[in-house]
């Protein structure tokens, strides 16, 4: 049975009293690891040697933290395969979507490492000549990061990676049914040469770790990706010690689908995008907004699409959706599809559970969901369509925007008028027209609204890790 441990100050080792919880693989409901489940002594032995791990690393040059990354870079391409194979067994998602999550996760790490290099200052106009006034970048403190489930790889390497360009230490908390990827990646980071205490891993239980950790004045800066409502209650948490924080919660992203589309080609590009992950994706596109004219072509190549998707066991080639991450979203979007049926809406695809071990469910989409059902209320996060008619350009920017979601947000038209005027309505972080790809090791990721604030990935994503000082100089 493989054996997740903490790692602290350097070492891997046991929880203290030696606990630990099961690890479950989701296309077979079968045990297949177990993670230790640290106490109150492990937390605070982590708090410790991230103390003295800022101190050493925030006196390590920015160039020579940049070769680290780089050589953990190198190690987790080595081991690429392995990795995704554990990913695909912890999480679900097929081998190809577990690869090429990897292969985000590097280019975010060398992007960072390249990054780390230019945490430049400002020199600013002085009033009076014996003044020399300057802005320096200095790394925030030790981080408590929390990475999600549905990204074992990608969101701890973006939270590792920033960290770490900045001169920051990391406690790193993944989510329970995760800790195996996130594992191999600190590893990396040991077998690199990283020194002790700068990168710290725990398991357990989410709400006695983030109250442990975020309560400690060794603390300085907080990295949350998860949903809205863990999000608020760990903001609460921060704004105890008035602390920065990152959070990257919940979407319900919109998607525009105007009448000079084609189509069937953008239903067959929607299926593609709302299957990635089987929707167990912050970016999702979820609610689907058609112009009436094209409306009932693109709603029958879309639900018959969803039919003809192969769902099965990520590691099975011929698969093309994989299960869900754990049991608790079957029983959502069971309530989901109920909830917005009882109130008059249609069922176009799927809808069930698919009668096999593990956590298979059926692509379902639904027609005409009234805006009180859950599902227009709640993130579904799972393989959950509502797609519906618009007729103006008004009613429909009303209709995207009336969620207090603000994440991802798409539209799909050939016109650049209604790109640009679509792009500059919405009340989104991150905008994409005619794909669906929001997130590039450049660009910032973040949303607006309950969707959480600040940045992970690009110049942002470092500034993340960063204060800013002002140094007023008055020179004899
Ligand atoms: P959840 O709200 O219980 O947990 C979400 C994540 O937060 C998990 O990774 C969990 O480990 C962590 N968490 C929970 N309580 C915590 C606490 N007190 N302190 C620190 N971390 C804590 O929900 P879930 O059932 O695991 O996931 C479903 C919901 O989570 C979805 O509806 C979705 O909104 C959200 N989610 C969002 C993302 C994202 O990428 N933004 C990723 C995963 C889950």
């Amino acid at each position: 049975m493989l054996e997740s441990l903490l790692y602290i100050d350097g070492e891997w080792r046991h929880a203290a009293g030696g606990r630990s919880y099961p690890v479950h693989n989701p296309a077979t409901g079968e045990v297949v690891a177990r993670a230790a489940h640290a106490a109150v002594e492990d937390l605070d032995l982590a708090l410790a040697a991230a103390a003295r791990g800022f101190e050493t690393w925030r006196r390590v040059s920015p160039y020579d933290r940049s070769a680290v990354i780089r050589k953990a870079v190198d190690l987790i391409r080595e081991r690429r395969d392995d990795i995704a194979a554990l990913l695909t067994m912890e999480q679900g998602k097929t081998l190809a979507e577990a690869k090429g999550e990897l292969g985000v996760c590097l280019a975010n790490l060398e992007w960072m490492a390249e990054e780390a290099t230019r945490g430049y200052g400002r020199v600013l106009a002085s009033r009076t000549p014996d003044v020399r006034q300057h802005l320096v970048k200095q790394p925030i403190g030790p981080v408590a990061a929390f990475s999600p489930w549905n990204f074992p790889a990608q969101t701890p390497g973006r939270k590792i990676g920033g960290a770490l360009a900045a001169g920051c230490s990391v406690i790193l908390k993944p989510a329970e049914e995760t800790p195996l990827t996130a594992a191999a990646i600190v590893r990396a980071f040991h077998d690199a040469g990283l020194p002790k205490g700068v990168l710290n891993l725990v398991h357990g239980v989410p709400g006695e770790i983030s109250t442990r950790l975020i309560r400690s004045p060794v603390i300085r800066k907080i990295s949350f990706t998860g949903s809205t409502a863990v999000g608020k209650q760990l903001l609460a948490l921060a704004a105890e010690g008035v602390k920065r924080a990152t959070m990257e919660l919940g979407g319900h992203s919109p998607v525009v689908v105007f009448d000079d589309a084609d189509p069937v080609g953008a239903a067959h590009m929607a299926v593609a995008a709302k299957s990635r992950n089987a929707g167990q994706v912050c970016t999702s596109p979820t609610r689907f907004f058609i112009q009436r004219g094209i409306y009932e072509a693109f709603r029958d190549a879309f639900a018959a699409r969803a039919r003809d998707l192969r769902i099965g066991p990520g590691d099975d080639p011929a698969s093309q959706m994989g299960p869900l991450a754990n049991a608790r979203r079957i029983t959502t979007i069971e309530a989901m599809i109920a909830d917005a049926v009882g109130r008059g809406a249609r069922l176009l695809a799927g809808g069930s559970r698919i009668d096999r071990p593990g956590y298979f469910f059926e692509m379902t989409v639904l027609e005409n969901v009234p805006a009180d059902a859950l599902a227009k209320v709640e993130e579904p996060f799972g393989p959950l369509a509502l797609l519906e008619p618009f007729d103006s350009f008004e009613e429909v920017v009303a209709a995207a925007n009336d969620t207090p979601y603000g994440l991802a947000a798409y539209a799909v038209t050939n016109l650049a008028s209604r790109a640009t005027a679509m792009a500059e309505a919405f009340e989104a972080g991150v905008i994409a027209i005619n794909n669906y790809s929001v997130s590039t090791p450049a660009s910032p990721l973040g949303g607006v609204k309950e969707s959480g604030y600040g940045f992970e990935g690009g110049a942002e994503g470092l500034d993340a890790y960063l204060i800013t000082k002002s140094i007023m100089h008055r020179m004899e």
